[in-house]
C-alpha cells in the first residue's frame, strides 16, 4: 500500500500538498504535526504534516520527495490541528499561514525543539542582608539590589533589561564584590504565591464560586465588572485554584495591557511558574516560553492575541481580560479573533473560559443575553472606592489656546495643590495633525495616502500615521513659499507643552507611542506615578487601560466627540468603552475621583447613561440601534478588501468577485458594493471593499465556501492584492 504525506506548507494558497514519504518512513510514518522539509518549486520550506493518505490527485510522475522529517514529537497535537484547520475554514485563510502563525519564528526556522538554559541573576548571602542605604552613592547599584532583594527567586534578565537601561555593567560591578551571582537554569520565574491584602466581597466571593463549581467541564462566563471592581483578584483566585488543580491557565491580555505592573501583581501572588509571551520578548524567548507551556512546566501562561495558539499539556482554563480590546483581532494576514476562539478552543478542550471587561463588546453582551455565557456581576469598587462623578466641559465657543478649556485649566490646578496626580487622555500623538499655509490654504498631505501628516514637534518632522513615511517639516509653503505655516489641531506634544508653560512647578509626563518608544522607559515612568508625587500626566490610549495609579483624582478626556458621528458603525461603542475605561483610571483608593470630559454635543443622549456609569444601559441603546439597523450582532459581516497600485484594478476585481459571489448565493446573502475604502489611497495603494452580510452566519460561510476558490482563480486576483476578513472590526 503506497502513502501519501498530506503537508500544509506556508503559502498564500488555499490548499494542501501532497508528496511522497522518504524511503525509510514507508512503512512508519510520523505523526502528524510534525515539521516536514519539503522541496516546493525551486525553493525548500518547511510544511507541516496534516495526515498520511493512501490516495493522491498529484500524478504520479509529478509527485516529489520530502527532504526530511525535523521532529520526534508532533509540533501540535490532534486537539490543535483540529483548531487551526477549523479556523482555516471558517476564516477563509490558507491552512499553511495559519498553521504557520500559531509556532514560534524560530520553529517556523527549523529550530530544534530545546529547552535551553537561561541566565537568572541572584543575591549571595552577603547580598541579601547587605542594607541597600549603604549604596546610596552608587545609586544604579542601589536600585538593582533593591530590586533583587524584592524578588524571591533573583531576575532573568529579560525582566532587567525591562526595568533598568544598560544594567550590565552595574551588575558586573555587584558581582565583583560577591553580592550576586549569575545562576543558568531553564525554569521559569516562580511566582511568590503571597496572599491577597483584604478579604473578597461577597460579589467576588460569588463569582469564583461559580466558575469553581463548573470548573471540570465547558462553561463560558462574562465577568462584567465595572473598573476597579476587583476582577483581576477574581483572576487571581481562580488561576491559582487551577494551578493546585494540577492544570494549567492560559490569561489573554490586550497587548497594551500587558504592564510591568499587571505583571508583577500576577509573579507576587500566584503561586506558580508563569511563562510571559508578548510581542516585546525575542524569538529565542518566545521559543523557551512556548516549549514550557508544550512541556508542562509553566503553569500560568500570560500572553497577548497569539498566546491563544499555546501548546497546553493540561489545559484547566481560559481566561480573557478587557475582552472587548480591539488588540484580540489580528487585523492583517491571518485575520482571527483570538477572544472568539478562545471560547472555541475551551468548548474542544471541556473547560472553563471566562471574558472579562468593564465595558463588555456588544458581541459578547448579546451572547450573554442568549444565554451563551453564564453572567458573572462586580457592580461596586471594591475596597470601598467609590465611583468617580462624570462632568461634561461644554466647549462650544470657548476660547482653547491650547485644546484646554479655562475650567479645565482651573481644575487641574486645583487638584495638583491638593497634592494629587491629573490624567489627560487624547487619542492622538504627535504635536498637530494637520500642517496648513496661512496664505494659500496648502495642507502637509502625505504623498502615498489620502492622509495628513501629523507634525512631529520635537524632531521637527512630518509623520504619516498610516503608512509611517516621514519628511523634514517645511519652513516656507511648498507652493507658494509662504513662510506663515498654521500648525492646526492638538496632540499629545502639544498639550505637553502647554502644560509645562501653564503648570511650570509639576512634573508632566507624556506617555505614547513614541516616548515609549525605548525599552524601560514605559516602566521608568510607570515607576515615576506610583511615587504618588503630584503632576500631571498626558497620554494615549496607553494609558487608559488596567493601570491602577493610587493618586489620580482627575482625569479629563480632552475631546470625546470623535465617536458621536463617524462613518464606523461601531464609533459610538468603542467611544463609551473607552470613556468608562478612561474614567476608570480615576479615584481608585481613598480619595474621591473627578472626570471632565470636553465636549460640542454635551446634550448628545448616549452621554447620559455614561455619566450615571451605567454601562449596560449604553449598550442596551446601542444593541437597539443595531437591531434596527441590522448590523452585528444581529446579522454577521465579511469584508472582501482589495488594494492595487492602479486605481481601477480594486473596483474591477471586486465587480467580478460580485458576479460569482452571485452565482452561488443561494439564500440571499446580502453583497453591499464594492466601494471605495474610507481611505482611499494608503501606502501608494488604490483600495476598494464588498461588504457581504447575512443573518446566519451558517449561510454567510456557505457562500464564501463555494465563492472564494472561484474568486482565487479569476484571472484579475493574482493582479492585486486582495483578502477577506471574516467578523471585521476594523471597517476602514
Ligand atoms: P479590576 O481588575 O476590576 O480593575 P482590581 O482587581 O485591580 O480591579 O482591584 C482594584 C483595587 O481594589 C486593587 O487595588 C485591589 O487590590 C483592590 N481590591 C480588590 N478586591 C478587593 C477587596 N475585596 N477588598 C479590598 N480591596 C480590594
Ligand atoms: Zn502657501
Ligand atoms: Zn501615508
Amino acid at each position: 500500500m503506497k502513502r501519501y504525506f498530506r503537508i500544509a506548507i506556508p503559502v498564500p494558497l488555499r490548499r494542501e500538498f501532497d508528496y511522497l514519504p522518504p524511503p525509510d518512513l514507508q512503512g512508519n510514518p510520523p505523526l502528524p504535526g510534525v515539521r516536514i522539509r519539503v522541496p516546493f518549486g525551486r525553493q525548500t520550506l518547511i510544511g507541516i504534516l496534516l495526515e498520511v493518505v493512501e490516495e493522491t490527485e498529484v500524478a504520479k510522475n509529478r509527485i516529489r520527495p520530502v527532504i526530511e522529517v525535523l521532529d520526534q514529537q508532533p509540533l501540535f497535537d490532534s486537539e490543535m490541528l483540529q483548531l487551526l484547520r477549523w479556523c482555516s475554514q471558517y476564516y477563509h485563510h490558507p491552512v499553511g499561514e495559519v498553521l504557520q502563525n500559531a509556532l514560534p519564528v524560530r520553529l517556523r526556522q527549523g529550530a530544534a525543539t530545546t529547552l535551553k538554559a537561561i541566565t537568572r541573576w541572584q543575591l549571595t548571602d552577603t547580598g541579601k542582608v547587605l542594607e541597600p542605604e549603604s549604596l546610596k552613592r552608587a545609586s544604579r547599584q542601589m536600585a538593582l539590589l533593591t530590586d533583587l532583594q524584592q524578588s524571591r527567586h533573583g531576575l532573568f534578565e529579560s525582566e532587567l533589561s525591562d526595568k533598568h537601561i544598560n544594567w550590565r555593567p552595574v551588575m558586573k560591578r555587584l558581582q565583583e564584590k560577591d553580592w550576586v551571582r549569575a545562576v543558568k537554569e531553564n525554569a521559569l520565574p516562580q511566582g511568590q504565591g503571597k496572599s491577597a491584602d483584604h478579604e473578597l466581597n461577597p460579589a467576588q466571593q460569588a463569582a469564583i464560586k461559580t466558575v469553581k463549581a463548573q470548573s471540570t467541564g465547558f462553561a463560558s462566563f462574562m465577568l462584567e465588572g465595572i473598573t476597579g471592581s476587583g476582577k483581576t483578584e477574581v483572576y487571581l483566585q481562580l488561576i491559582q485554584h487551577c494551578i493546585d488543580s494540577g492544570k494549567q491557565a492560559l490569561v489573554l491580555v490586550p497587548e497594551i495591557g500587558l504592564t510591568p505592573q499587571l505583571m508583577a501583581r500576577f509573579q507576587s501572588r500566584l503561586d506558580g511558574r508563569i511563562a510571559i509571551m508578548h510581542s516585546g520578548l525575542n524569538d529565542e524567548e518566545r521559543l523557551q516560553a512556548w516549549l514550557h507551556t508544550r512541556e508542562g512546566s509553566a503553569d500560568v501562561i500570560i500572553g497577548t492575541r497569539s498566546a491563544i495558539f499555546s501548546p497546553l499539556l493540561r489545559p484547566g482554563m481560559i481566561i480573557v481580560d478587557e475582552e472587548h480590546d480591539l488588540s484580540f483581532k489580528q487585523q492583517e494576514g491571518f485575520r482571527y479573533s483570538a477572544r472568539d476562539l478562545a471560547v472555541k478552543r475551551a468548548r474542544d478542550l471541556n473547560i472553563p473560559v471566562l471574558l472579562g471587561s468593564a465595558t463588555p463588546s456588544l458581541e459578547t453582551l448579546y451572547n450573554a443575553q442568549q444565554g451563551r455565557y453564564q453572567v458573572l456581576r462586580l457592580p461596586e469598587r471594591a475596597g470601598g472606592a467609590s465611583l468617580p462623578e462624570i462632568e461634561l466641559l461644554d466647549v462650544r465657543s470657548q476660547k482653547m489656546p491650547h485644546g484646554l478649556s479655562a475650567r479645565l485649566l482651573q481644575r487641574i490646578r486645583e487638584h495638583l495643590e491638593n497634592g494629587s496626580q491629573v490624567l489627560l487622555f487624547l487619542n492622538r500623538r504627535g504635536y498637530a495633525p494637520v500642517l496648513m499655509c496661512h496664505e494659500c490654504g496648502w495642507h502637509a498631505l502625505c504623498p502615498r495616502c489620502d492622509a495628513h501628516m501629523t507634525l512631529h514637534h520635537h524632531n521637527t518632522r512630518l509623520q504619516c500615521h498610516h503608512c509611517g513615511s516621514e519628511q523634514p517639516t517645511p519652513s516656507l509653503c511648498p507652493k507658494c513659499e509662504a513662510p506663515d505655516l498654521l500648525q492646526m489641531g492638538f496632540g499629545t506634544e502639544r498639550i505637553e507643552e502647554a502644560l509645562n508653560e501653564q503648570f511650570a512647578n509639576y512634573p508632566v509626563l507624556r506617555i505614547d507611542r513614541d516616548s515609549t518608544r525605548r525599552k524601560g522607559s514605559l516602566q521608568r515612568m510607570l515607576n515615576e506615578i506610583n511615587t504618588g508625587k503630584p503632576q500631571i500626566l498626558i497620554g494615549t490610549q496607553m494609558l487608559a487601560k488596567g493601570h491602577h495609579f493610587a493618586n489620580v483624582t482627575l482625569v479629563a478626556m480632552l475631546n470625546a466627540d470623535h465617536g458621536l458621528y463617524s462613518a464606523d458603525f461601531r464609533a459610538s461603542e468603542r467611544m463609551g468603552q473607552l470613556l468608562l475605561q478612561v474614567a476608570g483610571r480615576a479615584g481608585r483608593e481613598e480619595k474621591k475621583g473627578h472626570v471632565l470630559v470636553q465636549t460640542h454635543h454635551p446634550d448628545h443622549p448616549l452621554f447620559k447613561p455614561l455619566q450615571a456609569h451605567d454601562y449596560p444601559a449604553f449598550a442596551r441603546t446601542l444593541l437597539e440601534e443595531r437591531q434596527q439597523t441590522e448590523l452585528p450582532p444581529f446579522t454577521h459581516l465579511a469584508l472582501l478588501r482589495a488594494e492595487a497600485i492602479d486605481d481601477a484594478l480594486p473596483g474591477q476585481f471586486l465587480e467580478q468577485a460580485r458576479t460569482l459571489l452571485q452565482q452561488v448565493n443561494h439564500h440571499d446573502v446580502l453583497l453591499m458594493g464594492p466601494f471605495p475604502a474610507l481611505m482611499e489611497r494608503r501606502a501608494g495603494r488604490s483600495r476598494a471593499q464588498l461588504l457581504i452580510q447575512a443573518t446566519q452566519r451558517g449561510q454567510l460561510q456557505t457562500l464564501l465556501g463555494a465563492a472564494i476558490p472561484l474568486i482565487e482563480n479569476h484571472k484579475l486576483s493574482s493582479k492585486v492584492r486582495w483578502s477577506i476578513d471574516i467578523d471585521p472590526l476594523d471597517m476602514m
